[in-house]
């Protein structure tokens, strides 16, 4: 059952072949037994998964089924969730169970998806590897030495090792597609605005946006689906019409036309992540692509800006985090002042207290222009840089990431090192563009991620682009050994 897809799963559930409850029963006792080996898991929610999976099975007995219903899936654990702890990987939330349900959410609940847990994850989203999680970090399942990549870390441990068939994240800087890609799986950051932030834990607010992690292309395309959609409680959440992302996916590559931008393939690449990648473009090429060089001249300046930009954005966010209202209280406080810095300084681990940092400083008087101003004005051109390439070719694509997974604490007291993991994919939401990372081979026995990088809402061709190669690769079907 576990190395089913979901397009299997439901198929396999309309026919009566099992039960959800049977098979969330399955994945429940797949992250029993194998999870130890990974800290994916935050919380698993066994009894309102079942109840949710009986539910389901009501209503596939009734020929009331969507594709999702009765599928279980996980939640990175950003997403609030009514009366189940709603941690985003921090002690600060330790204590906190969300009174309301998220946009996506309820719009899965909604679906029928069946949710069996939290996923653990880099604290408030900020990381790449998993390792600021107040919960321990999380291990990569293709080599537990290693990191999964971060922030969406446990999401993508999860499907990887096949303890769910999907699951969601949020990517800020490249926090869906880089653990795509160390983990071996496909990811996708839909456009800002396409996916609800309603009840998303706010991180970089100008910058995060959720999406779906899966096994397949094709179940990508299913997850983001219900996932997707205009939401009047999210100010920037773009009301158009969510397009049919399953419609496309046969649609032929003939003629595609795929911008490789020269930026992307310099130095900082890994020999074998790059070769990796030559190998995909080339098998693009017999699917009837065309390969042109592109240049985006202002995205080696992505990394300085974001960490400009999300920084500020997270100061700001963050301040809610007071020990008043709702999240960590220190104990025996003099009097408010020290409540706060107390609560603030216990409840905040060291890396979201150097991001508060930053943002305080940059946004202070007399600093502003010099770096938050400017910081805008180069994502801009930026900006500009991708959308004056897009116009002359359909799709970009690169590596998602410099090279493959890294060991646990090899970067940990590194920062800048540890930033220039998202090198690849911290443009792309600085732009505000669709994104996606597929599997496409291995450098040294560990998965390598391809890019795929599209116009606005040109979700359906992304996946289109990636169901394509899925049909003449598997490296998408590898399992990590052990968890086959
Ligand atoms: N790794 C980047 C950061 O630490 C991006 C994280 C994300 O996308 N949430 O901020």
């Amino acid at each position: 059952m576990h190395d089913k897809t979901v397009v299997e799963l439901s198929a396999a559930l309309g026919q009566g072949d099992f039960s959800s409850e049977e098979l969330t029963r399955a994945c429940l006792e797949r992250v029993a037994a194998l999870d130890g080996r990974l800290n994916s898991f935050i919380t698993v929610t066994q009894e309102q998964a079942l109840a949710a999976a009986r539910a389901a099975d009501t209503h596939i007995a009734a020929g009331e089924a969507g594709p999702l219903t009765g599928i279980p899936f996980a939640h990175k654990d950003i997403f609030c969730t009514r009366d189940v702890r709603t941690s985003c990987g921090s002690r600060m939330l330790d204590n906190f169970i969300a009174p309301y349900d998220a946009t996506v959410t309820q719009q899965l609940a909604a679906a029928g998806a069946v949710m069996i847990g939290k996923t653990n994850m880099d604290e408030f989203a900020m990381g790449s590897s998993n390792e600021t999680s107040y919960y321990g970090p999380v291990k990569n399942p293709w080599n537990t030495d290693t990191v999964p990549g971060g922030s969406s870390g446990g999401s993508a441990a999860a499907v990887a090792a096949r303890l769910v068939p999907v699951s969601t994240g949020t990517d800020t800087g490249g926090s869906i597609r880089q653990p795509a890609a160390l983990c071996g799986i496909t990811g996708l950051k839909p456009t800002y605005g396409r996916v609800s932030r309603y009840g998303m834990i706010a991180f970089a607010s100008s910058l995060d946006q959720g999406g779906p992690f899966a096994r397949s292309a094709e179940d990508a395309a299913l997850l983001l689906g219900a996932m997707a959609g205009f939401d009047p409680r999210d100010s920037t959440s773009v009301d158009r019409p969510v397009d049919d992302y399953r419609a496309a996916l046969n649609d032929s590559l003939e003629g595609l036309r795929i911008g490789l931008p020269k930026e992307f393939f310099g130095e900082g690449l890994d020999a074998r992540t790059g070769a990796a990648i030559e190998a995909a473009l080339q098998e693009y090429e017999k699917l009837g692509a065309t390969l042109t060089e592109i240049s985006l001249p202002h995205v080696g300046y992505s990394v300085p800006v974001y960490y400009v930009v999300a920084p500020a954005e997270c100061s700001s966010n963050l301040s809610r985090y007071d020990g008043v209202r709702f999240g960590h209280r220190a104990a025996d406080v003099k009097d408010l002042q020290d409540m706060y810095r107390r609560s603030r300084g216990e409840g905040f681990g060291a890396e979201v207290k150097r991001r508060i940092m930053i943002g305080t400083y940059a946004l202070s008087a007399g600093y502003y222009d010099a770096y938050y101003l400017k910081a805008q004005q180069v994502r801009r051109q930026i900006r500009e840089d991708y959308l004056g390439a897009i116009g002359e070719v359909d799709v970009i694509m690169g590596p998602t990431a410099p090279g493959e997974a890294f060991g646990l604490g090899e970067k940990a007291d590194d920062p800048v090192s540890m930033y220039l993991s998202d090198i690849y994919t911290i443009a792309v939401n600085l732009a505000g563009l669709p994104g996606m990372s597929i599997p496409a081979g291995f450098a040294d026995g560990l998965p390598v991620g391809l890019q795929l990088i599209g116009n606005y809402f040109d979700e359906a061709r992304l996946l289109n682009v990636a169901h394509r190669y899925q049909q003449v690769t598997d490296w998408h079907r590898q399992a990590p050994p052990g968890f086959e």
